[in-house]
């Protein structure tokens, strides 16, 4: 059985959902479609998720919120009508938005907002699973609530209580034809509703995928493939080859530092469950695209993909005799966690200990407050914070064992004059870290895609 996960621009318009239904019905083994809100349909427009939050500011603030549920329920009826599936349809989701808008003064502002942001993919599933069946095929819409997704954490972050695996795998093997399910949405254990991050629909695919023991987890977007650096930055990638084949180990890295193809989080529950993951492209279906498992047939010496993280700094501490200082590096770290600060990377002199943080983690504001505990627990004789760097993470699994490969970078960068912060590398070998200033850091990515990719 196959798990199909489609984003919003695969269900941005009635064409788009035709396409979802020809790709779906191609295959008797597709059984599984998780669906997100329908997204942009051209470059000025806005997807349905952004229209409910701002439905939801509105209703929030005690406004009108006229203008703001006729573009959602707009966007809806625009498909059915086109798709000919009748008014039905487009009634239950007014009433179904209007349902959810009156609780605003029941319920908490997250709570509320999570309520209508989740409204997006829960009606795109029942329209597509209607129009699967105006297609004369068997399928239904099942939800979070009644297979029982439960999740925990905050809302518009929350995470799948593990125990639900069980739950979700007994509700689908009760179920014939075609399931179509919202994505990015599931229930607390007090019935609430509670959104995943943005871009979470990736994570309802992979956790039904592992839940089901699926022979594949289909995420169907808009790219042939998944492609070894931003194309964006370096023009040539696109008109170049995408990735055939890409091991866990070496998606999970590059999605790390900012590969935008496929949320981060999504990866852990198919990995989890060694499903395969293929990215695929709704508008070229012929095409195999990317392959995600767990291992492939590597070539010695070669790189995956290349990618950069930006918004980092540099927490510098310096104290003599470091090395010595029996507990100085938990002490250390024990800092940061009370400040709540979470980190990316430590690399080390002998007595220099360099912490990587996102800015975000430790914006201009909480500074000095930080360097403060620091100061108090570890009495170093200097600390500061570098900001302005961007973490260049060249990944491929070709790389263990190849010896020169790092020395290859660097020659890169420094025939363009690039200076290099810091290195890191981990003993596995699939990846390595170069830290450079973030203004040099598009004349890097076209460095080292040259050396490691012409
Ligand atoms: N619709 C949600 C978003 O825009 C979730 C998703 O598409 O995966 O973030």
């Amino acid at each position: 059985m196959k798990v199909c996960k489609f984003g919003g621009s695969s269900l941005a318009n009635a064409a788009q959902v035709n396409k979802v239904i020809d790709i779906v019905l191609s295959d008797p083994s597709r059984r599984i479609v998780v669906v997100s809100a329908p997204g942009k349909r051209h470059s000025g427009d806005t997807k349905v998720t952004d229209l409910l939050i701002e439905l939801a500011n509105t209703a929030m603030k005690g406004e009108n919120t006229d203008r703001q549920f006729g573009a959602v329920v707009e966007r809806y009826a625009e498909i059915a009508q086109q798709l000919r599936l009748g008014d039905e349809i487009v009634r239950r989701i007014e009433m179904d938005l209007m349902d959810r808008i009156a609780k605003v003064n029941e319920l908490a502002a997250d709570e509320f907002m999570d309520l209508l942001k989740a409204a997006g993919e829960d009606n795109s599933a029942k329209l597509v699973a209607v129009a699967f069946q105006a297609r004369g095929k068997k399928c239904r819409y099942a939800g979070p609530k009644e297979t029982g997704m439960i999740l925990t954490g905050a809302h518009g972050d929350a995470q799948l209580d593990p125990a639900s695996y069980d739950t979700l795998s007994r509700a689908f093997s009760n179920f014939e034809g075609i399931v179509v399910y919202p994505g990015f949405f599931g229930y607390t254990s007090e019935g609430k509703v509670a959104t995943f991050p943005r871009g979470g629909s990736d994570i309802t695919g992979s956790i039904l995928a592992a839940a089901v023991c699926a022979d594949v987890y289909e995420n169907w977007t808009d790219v042939d493939s998944v492609l070894p650096c931003d194309p964006r930055v370096v023009p040539e990638v696109a008109a170049g080859e995408g990735i055939p084949t890409m091991t866990y180990r070496e998606m999970r890295e590059l999605a790390y530092a900012g590969f935008g193809v496929f949320n981060d989080d999504a990866v852990i529950p198919a990995v989890k469950a060694r499903i395969p993951i293929n990215i695929r492209n709704t508008n070229h279906p012929s095409e195999p695209g990317t392959m995600i498992q767990q291992s492939r047939r590597v070539v010695p010496g070669t790189v995956v993909g290349i990618a950069a993280m930006d918004n980092c700094c540099n927490l510098v501490v310096e104290k003599y005799l470091m090395n010595r200082e029996i507990g100085f590096g938990r002490k250390l770290l024990t800092s940061l966690e009370e400040e709540g600060v979470s980190y990316e990377h430590m690399p080390s002199g002998v007595d220099t200990q360099c912490i990587i943080v996102k800015e975000q983690y430790l914006p201009k504001g909480r500074e000095a407050r930080v360097i403060a505990t620091i100061r108090r627990e570890v009495k170093p004789d200097y600390v500061t914070v570098e900001r302005g760097l961007t973490m260049i993470m060249v990944v491929g699994e070709g790389m263990c064992f190849t010896p020169g490969m790092l020395a290859k970078a660097c020659l890169a960068l420094s025939s363009e004059g690039i200076n290099i912060s810091m290195v890191n590398q981990g003993s596995s070998e699939v990846s390595f870290m170069i830290a450079i200033r973030s203004s040099e850091r598009d004349k890097a990515l076209r460095a080292l895609y040259k050396t490691f990719f012409r």
